[in-house]
C-alpha cells in the first residue's frame, strides 16, 4: 500500500493508466530576426489562449463555473504584462522564444515559490502549467490529453496540472494518483468538484504503479492499493458502496431548514475566498456567507485594489446571496498571509506581530478605502463588517469610529448605504476569548475563528510538526475558550457563529448546540453534512453530553467521549 494526501473523498477501483508527459526538450539558440521571433511567440500564445478558453468553456458545463475560472485565470496570467514584457525583452536580447519563455516563467515561478503563503504556491503551479502549454505550442507537441481514456481508468501522473484536469472525462476516470500536490492545490480543488477520488503526493507513483494493473484509490484515507487480492477488492467494493450510500442519504438534507432535533433553528453559512465562490456556496445550499476572506482580493492583485474594484467584488457577493446575510472580514494581512506588494517588514514572530486589524488601524487611509467599499456595497444586500484578530475593545472602538467617518463622507457624496450596518468581530485570540463579556457589549456579533484560536490558546503553531499534537480543539483549554465566547455572546443577545474549521466537525456539534451557538459557517462541500449533524441533537441531549465532557481533563478523553456519543 502507498500513502499520500487524501485530496478528494471516495473510493475508486480500476485499471492504471500512467500518463506520460510530452518531451518538451529543445536546443536553445540565438535569433537575429527578433521581430519574427516575437511574432512566433505571439502566435503560440494566441493558440494556447484559444485552446485554454475552449477548455474553460467545456469545464463550465462538465465541472462548474468556479473551476472553469481557474482556466480563465491561466489566460489572464499568460497575458500578464509582467510575463509578456519579460519574454519580449529576452527575445530582444537575442534569445529564442522557447528559452525566453522558460527563463522568464521560471523566474516568476521561483518568486512565487519563495513566498510562504499557500496562495502563491498555487500561483507557481499555474505559471508552470502555462509554461508547459505555451512551450508545447512553440514546439508543436501535444500535451497530455485525458479525454480519451477507457472507462474505469485510474490516472497516474507526476503532477496533475489544472489544464490536464480540465480534459478529464469524469465518466471514465475512477481515481487519480499523483506524485506531487497538496489538499489545497488547484488540482485537488478540481478533483473534488468532479467528485473523483484522488490521492496526491505518492512518492514515485509513476514508477511503482504499472499500466494495466488493477488498483484501489482510497481518497478517504489517502491510500493507494496496487494489485489488491480478491478479499481486499471485495472489502473496498463494500466501502465504496457505503460511501456512495452516505452521500445519497445526505441529499435528503438539501433544501431543508437547519434545525436541531427539537426544532431550534440554526443558520448554515459558507466560507468563501472570492466573489465567484458565492455562487458555488449557494449551489451547495448555504443560507448565508459567514466569512468572506477579503484578503484573497488583495492577494490576487499586483497592487492595492481600488475602492471601485472592492465595491464591485462585495456587491457581487451581496447580489448573489439575494438579501441573505454576508459577513465580510476586513483585510487579514500578515502572519501566514503575505501580500508582497504591501512590503511588510520581516518579523521575528509574525503571528504575534504587525497584522490584520493592527496593520489596518495603523494605515487608516488604506483601511477607509475598504470600509467605504463595504458600506457602498451594503446598499445591495445584507452586508456585515467583521474585524479580524481583535484583542482589546479599543480596536473595535477605533474601527467603529472609522466606519462612522466613512458614513459621513459617503452621505455628503450622495451614496446610499446601510445606516445600521453591523460591525462584528472574529473571536480568534486568547485575549478576545477572555474578555468576551466586555466585547459582547460593543460588537454586533461574534464569529469564532477556531483555526487561530486553537493555535493562540495552545501556543502551538499548526505548521510545526513537532508541536502539532497540541493543536487540537479537543483540549479543555480550547473548549473553555469557545464556551466562554458563546455563553457571553448569547447572554448579551448578539449573534454568535463559528467560521473556523471546527464548525464542520460533527463531534463538536452537540457542545456548540448546548452553548447556544447560532451560525455554523463551513466550506461548501460540508454544508449538508453539518446540517445533518445539527439535526441529530436536541438541546437536552446536548446539555447532558456537555456536562459530562466538560468534566474531563485531557484532549484524548474528550475526543473519546465525543466519539462514543457521535450520532
Ligand atoms: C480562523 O482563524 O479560524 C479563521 C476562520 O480565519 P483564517 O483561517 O482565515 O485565519
Ligand atoms: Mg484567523
Amino acid at each position: 500500500m502507498y500513502e499520500g494526501v487524501n485530496a478528494s473523498e471516495g473510493i475508486g477501483i480500476g485499471t492504471v493508466v500512467v500518463a506520460v508527459e510530452p518531451d518538451l526538450s529543445f536546443e536553445p539558440h540565438s535569433v537575429e530576426d527578433t521581430d519574427a521571433e516575437k511574432a512566433r511567440y505571439k502566435a503560440a500564445l494566441d493558440v494556447f489562449c484559444e485552446k485554454t478558453q475552449a477548455q474553460a468553456d467545456r469545464m463550465k458545463v462538465t465541472v462548474g463555473e468556479n473551476e472553469a475560472e481557474i482556466m480563465s485565470g491561466h489566460i489572464m496570467l499568460a497575458q500578464d504584462p509582467g510575463l509578456v514584457d519579460g519574454i519580449s525583452t529576452a527575445i530582444d536580447g537575442g534569445m529564442c522564444a522557447e528559452q525566453a519563455l522558460v527563463e522568464t516563467a521560471t523566474m516568476f515561478e521561483n518568486m512565487f515559490l519563495s513566498m510562504d503563503d499557500e496562495m502563491f504556491r498555487l500561483r507557481a503551479a499555474d505559471i508552470a502549467d502555462i509554461r508547459t502549454g505555451i512551450l508545447a505550442e512553440l514546439l508543436g507537441r501535444e500535451v497530455v490529453d485525458l479525454s480519451v481514456l477507457p472507462a474505469g481508468s485510474i490516472v497516474v501522473v507526476h503532477d496533475l496540472t489544472p489544464s490536464m484536469t480540465a480534459t478529464i472525462d469524469k465518466e471514465n476516470v475512477a481515481g487519480i494518483v499523483t506524485e506531487v500536490g497538496g489538499r489545497t492545490s488547484h488540482s485537488a480543488i478540481i478533483a473534488r468538484a468532479l467528485e473523483i477520488p484522488a490521492v496526491l503526493s505518492v512518492p514515485n507513483a509513476c514508477g511503482a504503479l504499472l499500466n494495466g494493473m488493477t488498483a484501489v484509490v482510497d481518497g478517504i484515507n489517502g491510500h493507494v492499493i496496487p494489485d489488491p487480492d480478491e478479499a481486499m477488492l471485495s472489502d473496498y467494493r463494500e466501502r465504496a458502496e457505503a460511501f456512495a450510500a452516505e452521500k445519497r442519504a445526505l441529499e435528503a438534507y438539501r433544501g431543508k431548514p437547519t434545525v436541531t432535533a427539537d426544532g431550534d433553528k440554526k443558520t448554515l453559512a459558507c466560507n468563501i475566498g472570492n466573489p465567484e465562490d458565492a455562487k458555488g456556496a449557494v449551489d451547495h445550499d448555504c443560507e448565508a456567507i459567514g466569512l468572506f476572506r477579503s484578503e484573497f482580493l488583495f492577494m490576487d492583485a499586483t497592487s492595492l485594489p481600488s475602492e471601485e474594484e472592492q465595491f464591485e467584488a462585495y456587491r457581487k457577493v451581496a447580489v448573489t446571496l439575494k438579501g441573505a446575510p454576508v459577513i465580510i472580514r476586513t483585510l487579514d494581512v500578515g502572519g501566514d498571509k503575505e501580500i508582497p506588494y504591501m512590503k511588510l517588514q520581516k518579523e521575528e514572530n509574525p503571528f504575534m506581530g504587525y497584522r490584520a486589524v493592527r496593520y489596518c488601524l495603523d494605515n487608516p487611509d488604506e483601511y477607509k478605502v475598504q470600509l467605504r467599499a463595504l458600506l457602498r456595497a451594503s446598499a445591495f444586500g445584507d452586508i456585515k463588517i467583521m474585524v479580524p484578530l481583535v484583542t482589546c475593545v479599543e480596536e473595535l472602538r477605533q474601527v467603529k469610529e472609522l466606519v462612522e467617518q466613512c458614513k459621513t463622507e459617503l452621505r455628503e457624496e450622495g451614496y446610499k448605504f446601510d445606516e445600521n450596518i453591523e460591525v462584528g468581530i472574529m473571536m480568534e485570540t486568547a485575549a478576545a476569548a477572555n474578555i468576551a463579556d466586555i466585547l459582547a457589549k460593543e460588537a454586533a456579533f461574534f464569529s469564532i475563528g477556531t483555526n487561530d484560536l486553537t493555535g493562540y490558546t495552545m501556543a502551538s503553531d499548526r505548521g510545526n510538526d513537532k508541536v502539532a499534537y497540541l493543536y487540537s480543539w479537543y483540549y479543555p483549554a480550547v473548549l473553555r475558550a469557545i464556551k466562554n465566547i458563546i455563553v457571553n455572546g448569547v447572554k448579551e443577545g448578539i449573534m454568535v457563529g463559528m467560521c473556523g474549521e471546527a464548525a464542520a466537525d460533527p463531534l463538536l456539534t452537540p457542545l456548540l448546540i448546548s452553548w447556544g451557538m447560532e451560525e455554523f459557517s463551513v466550506s461548501a462541500p460540508s454544508v449538508l453534512k453539518t446540517r445533518k449533524a445539527i439535526s441529530q441533537w436536541s438541546k437536552a441531549d446536548a446539555d447532558a453530553l456537555e456536562a459530562e465532557v466538560m468534566q474531563l481533563t485531557t484532549a484524548e478523553e474528550v475526543k473519546a467521549a465525543l466519539e462514543g456519543a457521535a450520532r
